[in-house]
């Protein structure tokens, strides 16, 4: 049997059931099933989207030759249930043809209104609704959309004949235009379209329709659609189905109209009809803005009747989608018409607000609640934005640069082009943007301070945008027009230069620079969001942790949900102050283990202080604490006048800084003395970082609060070298504890981040309490991409108009093909080695939807992220449980136990038995 590619509605009948969506588009889908739930909807039928499929593969004439039969079939029905004939002089039926495809695409195709009509029939319109304005009317549109959908016109110059008579006839209305205007408009654009297309329009409506219908399809792959599609990530799709629908007129009189409507708030997520309508007036008129719609609620006073359909009409539609609907309508002499219904598009807001009142209102459960909002909707709740309300062309006229939007969300400051001066500025209360070529731990007092940040180089998990993620700033990356001007004075964006002290606005969602101070706001969290994320973490396996490094930062996660801290990176710390900068200098320059123990002295009770306020915060729940990782030339001023500052304040000659720094110089840091590395080489750091982190949970204990310490090795690639720092680790942990008096369980795990050591997991695993893995460098050193360089060719290998070589950017979104694998491979070992190995993620990754669902498939335990992102990680992991097919319940329950984290054997005991107390249990982070 032949495909069926035509599928008919109206007169109380409807072919095709649920189900296919895919191939009668989202709009012939909507008309099939209203008309099938009784709902008032013009006859029609739709043409499939394979059928798009064969044309733009195949061509015109293998078209006609499969569709030719069917077609004629499909309009002798509609001729049938509508009571009118195609081309009839007197009493014409006429049809508009609409694309719609499988995903919404709002705008980006096309429509052609009143096919059917020709010159004689234009006539019969006239007489039969003895409306001649009315007919001649529909007539100009017709030649209008036929000029430009179907000959592909500019549309100016099809606009020109109507734009004319309204300005003789001094008005804005088309509805001002009379009828014999109408018909002199109707004639200008015949000639009009003969000349310039070099052909008229057909005469004959079935000529129109192919000719339609083909157009139609065309505009799938027309410049704009295959944008939108590549934009929105739209894939896998055919094409268009065509609509062809029986004509009802909103342009008959004043008690004919047309509108559009959401059965919920769009806005606020509200349950009330909100939408307008246009009275005397065609769809199109609506979008365009011909004149000011009334509101839904002028029409409830107007016609009351009509308003109460549509009222019952959403009522209906909502408990048959089980969802908000976004709905088009014609009123034709006060009789109610359905036109299109679809799911409708929402504000972040009305998302959670929607979810959390269908499921208050039984129409959907938790469950679909919670699968319903979109870690999209979450993202963009938490950042301000730009003002929705400033328009598009000030913006435009604003747009200095763009780069990679590495945080989304917006700041507006004064430029500043160093730390120093950020941190004055900001002293002095004045938003600033911070400007650098690049960014270096030294900056970070300078990023903290600042309102947002703006380099010229680096990626997405470039040392920007991992800090600026953690503190949830804008942060805009790889701006490659931007230059810092050799005074030091201004920056250049392009051609035009921007001095220290002027502002800007940076849009970190959009990765856009502007000139000035552009208006934001900053949305409040709506009520529902709270609920419909409880909800969430009743569902979710996968425990969620943050990325900080400050007792502030800390009580912040826990405020988003974290249950413990996945990664605390110590380094960060030794910047916070002066004095801490000088002292790890110190410790740096010291030319003996002698010196270097006095200044690491004068930084513990700094670590400690930190990791005090981050135990204390953070009650009970655990910490991963990584020892130190940057290569120590990070730490030191690469600017000679900064040496002699340096020099001048330790008391040592100029060339003893500027010799260490040419001696720490290395070609490829990231794979020179760094991470574990530097704890090998310089074991007085370990033992004062272990000693630090030790002293802090005893202190903390003391006062009565719990702590779960876990010590972190960054960089390990072998097992002997594990072996080595962790037992170094206990035994400077095992020291303190005894000095102290206390016993303290505590964790000791390092993190798999280099390829070797995701290989070689079985043997590390098996002296190892727990991974946590750093897809930064795993991601890095498995697919040879510079964290900080790639910036510059990597858009070419995700844009598939360039290179298209992967999917996404493997530093925002896991790769799961390659690095994956490493991964999927070292849990696989690491657990067959150790079977209760604790196992998380702390590579920005934690806090990317996709790589947090493939965390969960994975079978870790937890993912750690920067606090903003914890939502978002939330919701991913609750939506990955929802995904998967439920396991019977003694099987889960099983597997669960087998994974039960190890470590020593109180901290096994206490999470036993928390995890059989649940039902559906939250992974214990
Ligand atoms: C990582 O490499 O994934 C990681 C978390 O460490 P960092 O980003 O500090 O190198
Ligand atoms: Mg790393």
């Amino acid at each position: 049997m032949s495909l069926k590619r035509i599928y008919s509605f109206g007169g109380g009948r409807a072919e095709g059931g649920p189900g296919l969506r895919e191939r009668l588009g989202g709009k012939g889908a909507g008309l099939v099933e209203m008309t099938r739930i009784g709902l008032p909807v013009p006859p029609g039928f739709v043409i499939t989207t394979d059928t798009c499929a064969l044309y733009l593969k195949s061509g015109s004439a293998a078209l006609r030759r499969t569709l030719g039969r069917d077609l004629a079939g499909a309009v002798k029905r509609l001729e049938r249930v509508a009571g009118r004939r195609f081309g009839d002089a007197a009493d014409p039926l006429l049809v508009s043809v609409r694309s719609g495809a499988a995903r919404s695409m709002p705008g980006m195709m096309e429509t052609i209104l009143n096919l059917g009509l020709n010159d004689r029939s234009v006539l019969g319109l006239a007489a039969r609704s003895g409306n001649r304005r009315f007919a001649f009317d529909a007539y100009r549109r017709f030649l209008c959309a036929y000029g430009s959908v179907v000959l592909g016109l500019p549309r100016p110059p099809l606009e020109q004949p109507l734009e004319e008579v309204k300005q003789r006839l001094r008005t804005k209305r088309d509805t001002d235009v009379p009828a014999r205007d109408m018909e002199e408009i109707c004639r200008r654009l015949h000639a009009e379209i003969r000349e310039t297309a070099g052909r008229p329009v057909p005469q004959d409506p079935e000529r129109q329709l192919w000719e339609a219908i083909e157009a139609v399809f065309r505009s799938w792959m027309a410049e704009k659609s295959v944008t939108y599609r590549r934009v929105e990530r739209i894939t896998g799709l055919e094409g268009t189905a065509v609509n062809v629908v029986q004509m009802v007129f909103g342009n008959l009189g004043e008690t004919s109209g047309t509108g559009v409507c959401f059965t919920r708030d769009p806005n606020t997520g509200v349950r009330t009809l909100y939408g307008d309508v246009l009275m005397n007036a065609q769809g199109e008129d609506v979008v365009a803005g011909v004149r000011t719609p009334m509101t839904l609620g002028g029409m409830k006073s107007r016609m009351p009747t009509v308003y109460r359909q549509l009222d019952r009409v959403r009522g209906l539609l909502e408990r048959h989608y089980r969802d908000m609907q976004d709905l088009e309508f014609t009123i034709e002499s006060s009789r109610l018409y359905m036109l299109q219904c679809r799911t409708g598009k929402r504000s972040s807001h009305a998302a959670f607000r929607i979810a959390r009142d269908l499921a208050a209102e039984g129409l959907i459960t938790r469950r679909e609640a919670v699968a319903r909002v979109g870690t999209g909707d979450i993202e963009r709740l938490f950042y301000p934005v730009i003002d929705p309300e400033v328009p598009r062309r000030d913006l435009e006229t604003r747009r200095l640069a763009s780069g990679i939007g590495a945080v989304p969300g917006a700041a507006v400051g004064e430029v500043v082009l160093s730390a120093q001066e950020a941190e004055t500025a900001a002293r002095a209360g004045r938003p600033v943007i911070l400007v650098r070529r690049e960014t270096s731990p030294e900056d970070v007092a300078g990023m903290h301070v600042a309102q947002g940040i703006l380099t010229a180089t680096g990626g997405k998990t470039s040392h920007a945008a991992v800090v600026a993620r953690g503190w949830g700033k804008t942060c805009v990356v790889g701006c490659e027009t931007l230059s810092i001007e050799p005074d030091g004075g201004a920056i250049r964006l392009g051609e035009r230069v921007i001095r220290k002290g002027e502002r800007l606005t940076l849009d970190g969602t959009e990765g856009v620079v502007y000139e000035g101070s552009i208006p934001l706001v900053r949305p409040d969290l709506p009520e529902a969001y709270h609920e419909v994320m409880a909800w969430a973490d009743g569902l979710r396996r996968l425990g969620v942790r943050a990325n900080v490094d400050t007792p502030y930062d800390a009580r912040k996660a826990i405020e988003m949900g974290a249950q413990g801290i996945g990664l605390c990176r110590t380094e960060h710390m030794f910047f916070d102050s002066a004095d801490r900068r000088m002292a790890i200098r110190e410790m740096i320059l010291a030319d003996d283990a002698e010196t270097r123990e006095r200044a690491l002295a004068r930084l513990l009770p700094f670590q400690r202080q930190d990791f005090e306020g981050i135990f204390e915060a953070m009650r009970g729940r655990p910490v991963t604490i990584r020892l130190i990782d940057p290569p120590l030339h990070e730490f030191l001023p690469q600017d000679p006048e900064e040496q002699r500052r340096l020099a001048a304040r330790l008391r040592v000659p100029a060339e003893t800084v500027a010799r260490r720094v040419a001696m720490l110089h290395e070609t490829n840091p990231m794979l020179g003395h760094r991470g574990c590395r530097l704890s090998l080489g310089y074991p007085e750091i370990l033992e004062m970082q272990v000693r630090a982190i030790v002293e802090a949970a005893a202190a903390v204990k003391r006062r009565g609060v719990k702590v779960e310490p876990e010590i972190m090795h960054p960089l390990v690639m072998d097992p002997k070298e594990y072996a080595l720092l962790a037992e170094r680790t206990r035994t400077v942990a095992e020291r303190v504890l005894k000095e102290q008096g206390l016993r303290i369980a505590y964790r000791v795990g390092t993190m798999i981040e280099v390829p070797r050591a995701a290989l070689l997991a079985g043997p590390i695993g098996r002296l190892a309490d727990f991974f946590s893995f750093g897809t930064n460098d795993l991601t890095q050193m498995t697919m040879a991409l510079s964290r900080d360089d790639s910036g510059r060719f990597l858009p070419d290998y995700v844009d598939d108009r360039r290179l298209g070589i992967l999917k996404e950017d493997p530093f925002q979104s896991l790769d799961q093909e390659g690095v994956g694998q490493l991964i999927l491979w070292a849990i696989e070992r690491g657990r067959a080695a150790h079977p209760g190995l604790k196992i998380g993620i702390c590579g920005e990754h934690g806090g990317d939807p996709d790589s947090v669902r493939f965390c969960h498939r994975a079978g870790m335990d937890y993912v750690s992220c920067s606090p903003y992102r914890l939502p978002i990680a939330r919701l991913a992991a609750a939506q990955a449980a929802l995904a998967e097919v439920r396991p019977a319940r003694g099987r889960a329950a099983a597997s669960h136990r087998a994974r039960k984290p190890a470590g020593n054997g109180r901290i096994r005991r206490r999470v036993t038995r928390r995890q059989r107390g649940r039902r559906h249990p939250v992974a214990q982070a």
